[in-house]
């Protein structure tokens, strides 16, 4: 700048210059360093003015401990000697206030090279100074920070991801220690396959084209853990916008994501569980709703309803409104609320108690209910409840009174039934000790009420039978009590009696009661009734009664039917005995003690047989020979006709068949034989099995057997006719005779029973019968035999009278085969 040595007043453009100019402290020293000149830069920069500091030593700007270190001579020195000074420096204001001076010192000399001054440029630069001390200072405190951070791995990549620094918090998250980590690529902390899919590189583009990378993932320590991390990766760019590197800021969020993890699992199990409990709740509504009860929840003081399900809210307030909040006794009837009221009162009580079955005037009528209240606790202390379970059980009740009804009496009469029966007869013999008196069972049993049935139909049957049941009633004492067994078998239970006398009495209203002909359909009919009587005078249980009742109405048959009997203990004798022949008659047709013996039957002319008889016997091996009318009514009674007469016939047919001159065999059928279906089978396999000849086979029934069912009776006659075999009428005259039955059936044979025939000297009569059978019988060509001819007086008359056949013991008992054979050999 001073290009020429400075003079004063030299050029005065250029001193102007000089003067003038204010931001350079420009002014010249002496070679000895005193202030010779002063500008107004140096005025402004130094705050003297020229006056006071001309002729100074320029010292005056140095600090006292510059001073004190001979800074000014030195550096006056330096100029001196290598023509310039420069540096910056601490130097003083008038004020002793310190400024920031850039200083040269240039040495000026003349053009022989004597130093003749220096010429000296101060720029005040305290301003910049302090900015460029405040910027390091802050650099520095910046960098204590970064490199203090441990929470945050605050690192530099360059711009191609090398690691440039290392802050402590980067040592902690990653593991490296800066001097192992410096320099490597940024991408060894990425995991293998992160990288090998570019994540690195694609985060480093990001952030150089956004100005940022922001992300989380996953990221390897040195020792190869993994660690969730939030990544910044910012851009840094020079003031030119050049990139200059990364700044890195990574935080190890591991922890946090952890638990960020928890939270979104326990918020997972959270919804589950509500989910679960909404469906629970839901499913608990449909059990609560579908109960086959009313259910009422109220609060523990019972006012408030808390819950009803559709069946309470029908049962208690008739419609299908919500109940919950509701008061009971706002919303329901007082009647209904009543009840509630008591039920909710009962808490607490025996079951049985509470159980207790109420009728209650409901919205839905009256009805009979059943409820049980329980005291519940709800959880998480929301007070007790009142749970009141309810049961409409009138339905049931009735149901079940109608059973118990049904249970107790018969279905056709609506009569007490035999259960019934027997619990009022055990109730009247338990009265008997107190009263003093007697009861009595009659047991009732209609004569011929099968045929009836059978002839009329069973709709006929049961209005008979229920037209009786009233007829008996109104003949019975309000205390007596009329039961049907079962069929037609009744009995009554006769309690609080003084004498039997007055059983008796009973017994004898109703036979004549039931005398009297019923009208049924407009068909009028008469039945007979017959009566066992038994009473506590002899029996002491309900079972022995009735037992002895049994026996007594068995003998009442026996001896007639339409009458009563009293048991008397010989009839349980009687009983034993015909028990004892069952079992007997049961073994003898096992053991072959049945066989048959065979009558003679003879031509009309009383010489040649026609034929035989087979008549049964029982070799009993205690009592000897059984004749048929003492097992046969037995056999009948048990059903063991069945085996019996089918032996017979079998029997029969197997001897039949050995006899040489081809006689006929004539077998008897019970009518109780009709009831099997299967006696036409029996009789033709009879035939089969021996090989007779049915033209041979005679069958003998009696006129019963067309009285008992008719038509089926005759079906079944017709079947054995056409199996080739006879059929004769035997004991005619006897029973309910008829000539009409002999136009009822085509029958070979009649015979006439024995009684007439031995009464036939004596009664006109029977003269007069036998007249009539043999006249009717021989215009339709009808064979009769005169059965029991035991005289020879009796054979002629018979004869007179235009009998066809004749048997009785004039002309043959009754003999095995064997014997008759022997006898036919004799004969011979
Ligand atoms: P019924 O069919 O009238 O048989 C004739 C009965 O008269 C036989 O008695 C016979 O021995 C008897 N009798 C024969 N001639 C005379 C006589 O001159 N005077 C007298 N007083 N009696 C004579 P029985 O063998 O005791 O048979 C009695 C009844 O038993 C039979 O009467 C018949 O109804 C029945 N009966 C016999 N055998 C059988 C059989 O195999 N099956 C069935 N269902 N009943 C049979
Ligand atoms: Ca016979
Ligand atoms: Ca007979």
């Amino acid at each position: 700048m001073f290009t020429s040595p400075p003079a004063e007043n030299a050029d005065p453009m250029y001193r102007l210059l000089v003067e003038k100019i204010v931001d350079y402290a420009i002014y010249m020293l002496t070679p000895e360093g005193i202030v010779s000149n002063w500008n107004a830069g140096a005025q402004r920069a130094k705050g003297y003015v020229a006056s006071e500091i001309v002729g100074r030593h320029y010292s005056t700007f140095y600090r006292p401990e510059d001073v004190a270190a001979g800074l000014p001579d030195i550096n006056l020195s330096i100029a001196r000697e290598h023509g310039r000074f420069e540096d910056e420096g601490w130097r003083l204001r008038k004020d002793g206030t310190a400024l920031w001076a850039h200083v040269v010192i240039d040495a000026i000399h003349d053009d022989d090279g004597r130093l003749v001054g220096f010429a000296k440029i101060t720029r005040d630069c305290t301003e910049q100074r302090r900015a460029q001390e405040a910027q390091r200072e802050q650099e520095q405190r910046f960098r204590h920070l970064i490199q203090g951070v441990t929470d945050y791995a605050i690192y530099m990549l360059d711009g191609d991801g090398h690691v440039v620094n290392w802050n402590a918090g980067a040592e902690r998250a990653k593991g490296y220690k800066a001097d192992e980590i410096v320099g490597r690529h940024f991408s060894v902390f990425y995991r293998a396959a992160d990288r090998a899919a570019g994540l690195p590189h694609a985060a480093l583009e990001t952030a150089r084209s956004n100005g940022r990378f922001e992300a989380e993932g996953w990221r390897v320590r040195k020792d190869g853990s993994e660690f969730w991390t939030s990544v910044v990766i910012d851009a840094v760019r020079g003031e030119d916008g050049e990139l200059i590197g990364f700044a890195k800021i990574t935080r190890d969020i591991t922890e946090r994501r952890r638990q960020e993890l928890k939270v979104l699992e326990a918020k997972e199990l959270a919804e589950k569980y509500s989910q679960q409990m909404a469906s629970l709740s839901r499913f608990l509504d449909s059990v609560i709703s579908n109960i086959p009860a009313s259910v009422l929840a109220q609060d523990c003081s019972g006012e408030v309803i808390l819950l009803a399900n559709q069946q309470a809210q029908r049962l208690f307030s008739g419609a299908q409104v919500d109940l919950a909040g509701k008061s009971v006794r706002d919303c329901l009837s007082p009647a209904v609320a009543d009840y509630i009221e008591r039920q909710v009162a009962g808490v607490g009580q025996d079951a049985e108690l509470q159980a207790k079955e109420s009728t209650v005037d409901t919205p839905l009528g009256t009805r009979t209910l059943r409820s049980r209240s329980v005291r519940g606790t709800r959880p998480e202390g929301e007070g007790d409840y009142i749970l009141t379970i309810t049961e409409d059980v009138t339905e049931e009740l009735a149901a079940y009174a109608q059973i118990h009804h049904m249970a107790q009496h018969d279905g056709l009469t609506d009569l007490p039934n035999r259960a019934f029966f027997h619990h009022r007869l055990e109730a009247a013999i338990a009265g008997d000790a107190a009263s003093r008196s007697i009861t009595a069972i009659l047991c009732l049993d209609l004569d011929n009420f099968k045929n009836i049935n059978d002839a009329l139909g069973h709709a006929y049957g049961d209005k008979l039978l229920l037209a009786l049941a009233q007829r008996l009633r109104e003949h019975l004492r309000e205390q007596d009590t009329l039961a049907r067994l079962g069929g037609d078998e009744f009995a009554v239970v006769l309690p609080g009696l003084r004498r039997l006398e007055e059983a008796k009495q009973a017994a004898q209203r109703l036979i004549d009661a039931t005398g009297q002909p019923f009208l049924i359909d407009e068909h009028g009919l008469s039945v007979g009734l017959s009566v066992g009587i038994a009473s506590t005078n002899s029996g002491s249980s309900a079972e022995e009664l009735l037992r002895f009742g049994d026996m007594a109405l068995y003998e009442a048959k026996r001896n007639g039917r339409n009458r009563y009997e009293v048991f008397r203990p010989e009839l349980e004798e009687a009983a034993r005995v015909r028990r004892q022949m069952e079992t007997d008659l049961r073994r003898a047709l096992h053991l072959g003690q049945i066989e048959m013996v065979y009558q003679p039957i003879m031509e009309k002319d009383g010489r040649r047989i026609a034929g035989y008889e087979a008549l049964m016997r029982w070799n009993h091996p205690v009592h000897g020979q059984v004749l048929p009318l003492d097992f046969i009514p037995l056999a009948e009674e048990t059903g063991l006709i069945h085996d019996l007469g089918a032996r017979a016939l079998n029997l029969a047919c197997q001897e039949a068949i050995t006899w040489n001159d081809g006689e006929s065999v004539a077998v008897n059928l019970s009518p109780a034989q009709f009831k099997s279906p299967d006696l036409v089978a029996t009789v033709a396999l009879a035939l089969s099995d021996s090989g007779l000849d049915p033209a041979r086979l005679e069958l003998e029934i009696t006129e019963s057997v067309l009285l008992d069912d008719s038509d089926g009776n005759i079906r079944t006659l017709r079947a054995l006719k056409e199996l080739g075999v006879a059929i004769s009428l035997d004991d005619f005259g006897t029973g309910y005779s008829s000539l009409s039955y002999l136009r009822s059936f085509p029958f070979d044979k009649i015979k006439i029973d024995k009684s007439f025939v031995q009464d036939i000297g004596e009664s006109r009569e029977a003269l007069a019968i036998i007249r009539a059978i043999t006249g009717l019988s021989n215009s339709l060509l009808i064979h009769t035999t005169a059965e029991g001819v035991e005289t020879h007086e009796q054979f002629l008359r018979l004869q007179a009278e235009g009998c066809s056949h004749f048997q009785g013991y004039l002309f043959g008992r009754p003999q095995s085969s064997d014997r008759r054979l022997r006898a036919m050999d004799d004969a011979a």
